[in-house]
């Protein structure tokens, strides 16, 4: 017997349409490509998200066709998130960090249609299109006095074509499980793959975000979200805002800690949203400068784990409480939050810590398991560690054209390619990447452990730890290290650290000093690349 109730779609739109009755008069506040400040609220959004979709149709674009972005996080971009998938199309975030072939590749791969871009992006854009052969048209998202001067035929202006369109829109209908939004995974190793959302997993994603457990996302925020919205559409935290009338503070292409503390501050910002990355240099301009957060009081560090030290500044010196948030492109991306249980309430500061840098516990929502090599299920001790598995309604199934194949096991578990812990709370912890790993001796060392205590060695930027062939352990950890502008660390002082924090096999073999390790476009280390510098290293052990 089904029960009597409505099953009425849940459809992107109404996010929107919510936001703009219940909470009209809330701002969204973008800091602009072209310079100032620009203001706008809730209501004017989704009036505007409706010219959007208007000025979509009139361009031919139909159900299911993908509309590209190459943009940052402003105004202009949230309404192509309501006004693109509203009217049935899937928007594609495309992030332009990536090198010009892989931009090819994926807006080829995906067969996008028009391509919305910021005016940054105009040079990228001059450079790509001859090889775009099937987008029908690139629109710059700015007003006629701003057009970029630049050799691309089948050019428009977004505000030029958004004056020719009214406000007099009716939603569609459709199934919820309608495809809504892609965006391809960063791709380390292969060709990048498409994570292909619907309107049903992105609010049901957002109303996880609002949950307390979740971000605990409210009317009474002010969101700055620092991650882009073209990594894992911004944490979801677009919709989630308007789901829940929060105001957007979005801050355009500065991302440096000063432009980003000046918004922070004049915007009244409650919850900020980034990569450990983007908080080292905010926490470093702050410190610098002897100032502090008057109205922070929350931030979410995702995209790797946030260390230690960084969490400990935020909540002694700052009063600002860090939820380490874990998840992939493929999950939506929330999949855990390191939130405190009542419980921990009353636990000495460096108890609580030793539970916050702990990626969290499952959203509900979220099934997690974690597996050995044979796929048998581990136990919840907090100290075994394998593959980390998930399963649930807002996470992929396949990737888009089916690359990669069947990705789900008999028990529709994903594989995240990472390798966790997973406590009696039920708090998840990273140890590594499945290819980072490092196989010494038929035990496993975290790569990430020993780099996590490398950089809190006085004197040490960064580090990332590699597995080296050994002829007796079959692997052993190399460390290759950059240090602070003007320190002279050496390798013993490193060691001499690293011997206080982790047992003595862990410890590296060898650590090489360098200026820079490589990225990612998503900021996290290429270690593949690393890999490949250092295959034919000696260790002096070896
Ligand atoms: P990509 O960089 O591939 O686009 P994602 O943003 O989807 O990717 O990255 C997902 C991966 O990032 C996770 O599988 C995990 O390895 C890593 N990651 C994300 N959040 C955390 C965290 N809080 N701690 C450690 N690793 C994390």
């Amino acid at each position: 017997m089904l029960g009597l109730i409505q099953d009425r779609p849940l459809l992107i739109h109404s996010l929107i349409d919510f936001a703009a009755e219940f909470h009209g008069d809330v701002e969204i506040v973008s800091r602009t490509v072209e310079g100032p400040i620009h203001r706008c609220t809730y209501r004017d959004l989704a009036s505007r998200s409706k010219r959007v979709a208007r000025m979509l149709d009139r361009l031919g674009v139909a159900l299911g066709d993908r509309i590209g972005t190459l943009a940052w996080n402003g105004y202009r971009h949230m309404e192509l998130y309501f006004g693109v998938s509203g009217m049935g199309a899937v928007l594609h975030t495309l992030n332009p960090r990536l090198f010009p072939e892989q931009i090819t590749y994926i807006a080829n791969h995906a067969e996008d249609k028009y391509i919305f871009f910021d005016l940054t992006f105009a040079p990228l854009i001059e450079a790509l299109a001859d090889h775009l052969p099937n987008v029908k048209g690139f629109v710059a998202m700015t007003d006629a006095a701003h057009m970029p001067d630049i050799k691309v035929d089948r050019l428009h202006c977004y505000e030029t074509l958004l004056e020719a369109e009214t406000d007099d829109y009716e939603w569609p209908s459709f199934d919820e499980r309608t495809a809504s939004s892609l965006c391809y995974t960063s791709g380390t190793t292969g060709n990048p793959k498409g994570v292909l959302y619907s309107h049903r997993s992105t609010v049901l994603h957002s109303w996880a975000v609002c949950t307390m457990d979740g971000l605990a996302l409210s009317s009474h925020d002010v969101v700055l979200p620092v991650v882009p919205m073209f990594h894992a559409n911004a944490w979801g935290l677009p919709y989630a805002a308007a789901m829940c009338g929060a105001k957007m503070v979005m801050p355009g292409a500065r991302l440096d800690g000063e432009s980003v503390y000046e918004l922070l501050e004049t915007e009244n910002v409650t919850l900020s949203a980034g990569v450990p990355t983007v908080w080292l240099m905010l926490l470093g301009h702050v410190k610098a400068k002897g100032l502090k957060f008057s109205t922070m009081n929350r931030t979410v560090i995702g995209g790797s784990a946030a260390p230690r030290s960084m969490i400990e500044t935020f909540q002694r010196d700052y009063g600002v409480d860090v939820i380490h948030a874990w998840g992939m492109t493929e999950m939506s991306p929330l999949g855990t939050t390191g939130n405190l249980r009542a419980k921990h309430a009353a636990l000495p500061f460096d108890k609580q810590i030793d539970v916050r840098v702990k990626q969290g516990r499952a959203i509900f929502g979220v099934d997690l398991k974690i597996v050995d090599d044979d796929g048998k299920e581990l136990p919840h001790d907090g100290k075994a560690f394998g593959h980390l598995l998930v399963r649930g309604p807002w996470i992929t199934n396949g990737y888009f054209k089916g690359e990669g194949g069947k990705i789900l096991d008999d028990e529709d578990f994903f594989d995240t390619g990472d390798v966790a812990t997973l406590d009696p709370d039920g708090y998840m912890q990273i140890t590594d990447r499945s290819k980072d790993v490092i196989k010494s001796g038929g035990e496993w060392i975290s790569s990430i452990d020993v780099e996590n205590e490398a950089v809190g060695c006085p004197g040490i930027a960064e580090a990332a730890v590699i597995a080296v062939p050994h002829p007796k352990w079959a692997e052993r950890p190399l460390m290759i290290a950059v240090r602070k502008p003007d320190a002279d660390v050496t390798k013993e002082a490193v060691l001499d650290h690293l011997t206080r924090h982790i047992a003595k096999w862990q410890l590296p073999d060898d650590i090489v000093f360098v200026d820079e390790l490589p990225h990612t476009a998503t900021g996290k280390l290429l270690k593949t690349k690393l890999r490949e510098q250092f295959k034919d290293y000696k260790l002096p052990t070896a």
